[in-house]
C-alpha cells in the first residue's frame, strides 16, 4: 500500500520529468487555468478522471465525492461544496461540456441501494448516508425493477441510476438549464467499468449506456 513516503518519491519524480519536461505547459498554466470540460466522478481511489481520460494539467476541471453526486439546486443555508464549483465551472471558466462519470463498483451506491446506513450517526455513517440519500429516488426505481435481487447487475443498474440522477439535478441549476438550451453547455453521463476498464456513454433518449 502506498503511504505518503512513496507519495514523495513521486512527487520527486514529477518534479524531475513531469514538471521539468512540462516547463513551457507550467509556465502557462501559472498565467491561469481554461478547462474546456467540467468531470463530476467519485471519490473512489479506482477512478481517477485525469488517468481515465489521459488528460494533462490545465484540461479538466474535476470534482470528486462519494457517489460522483451533484446535488439538486438549493438556496438553503448550508456549505454547498459541489455548487460552488459547479457555479465556477460554468460561469467562470465557461466549460463547454459536463461530464458526469459513475463507475462500477461503487461503495456510495452500493449503501444507497442496501441502507445499511440508515441509523448511523454523523461521523460513523450518518454523513454518507445522508448524501446518498440523493438516490433515494433512483434506489426506488432499481428496488421497484428488479425486486430484492442484489446481484451485480443490480448494482450496476444503482451506479447507472446514479448518473442519471445527477444529470437531472445539474438541470435544477438555472445557468446550466440556460447554457444547454443555448447550446453552449453540453451533458454527458458516463460509466467506468472497474472490471474490464470499459467506459460507457448514456444515450439519453433511451436511457441506455454503451461501450465508448
Ligand atoms: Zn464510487
Amino acid at each position: 500500500m502506498t503511504d505518503f513516503a512513496d507519495m514523495l518519491q513521486g512527487y520527486r519524480r514529477f518534479r524531475n520529468t513531469g514538471w521539468s519536461e512540462q516547463r513551457e505547459r507550467w509556465d502557462e498554466l501559472n498565467e491561469g487555468q481554461s478547462p474546456g470540460v467540467m468531470v463530476i466522478a467519485c471519490s473512489d481511489s479506482r477512478v481517477d478522471p485525469a488517468q481515465i481520460f489521459d488528460t494533462s494539467p490545465g484540461e479538466i476541471f474535476v470534482v470528486r465525492n462519494v457517489a460522483a453526486l451533484v446535488p439538486p439546486f438549493e438556496t438553503t443555508p448550508g456549505l454547498h461544496g459541489v455548487s460552488a464549483a459547479l457555479e465556477f465551472a460554468v460561469q467562470v471558466l465557461g466549460v463547454g461540456e459536463i461530464v458526469v462519470m459513475g463507475h462500477g463498483k461503487c461503495g456510495g451506491c452500493k449503501a444507497a441501494l442496501s441502507h445499511d446506513l440508515k441509523d448511523a450517526p454523523p461521523g460513523e455513517g450518518g454523513f454518507v448516508h445522508n448524501w446518498i440519500s440523493l438516490l433515494d429516488g433512483a434506489r426506488e426505481v432499481v428496488i421497484d425493477r428488479h425486486g430484492d435481487d442484489r446481484s451485480r447487475e443490480v448494482e450496476r443498474a444503482m451506479e447507472q441510476e446514479g448518473v442519471k440522477v445527477s444529470l437531472a439535478n445539474l438541470r435544477s441549476f438555472p445557468c446550466v438549464r440556460t447554457k444547454e438550451k443555448a447550446g453552449t453547455l453540453k451533458l454527458v453521463g458516463a460509466f467506468f467499468a472497474i472490471s474490464d476498464g470499459q467506459l460507457h456513454l448514456l444515450d439519453e433518449e433511451t436511457g441506455v449506456f454503451s461501450p465508448a
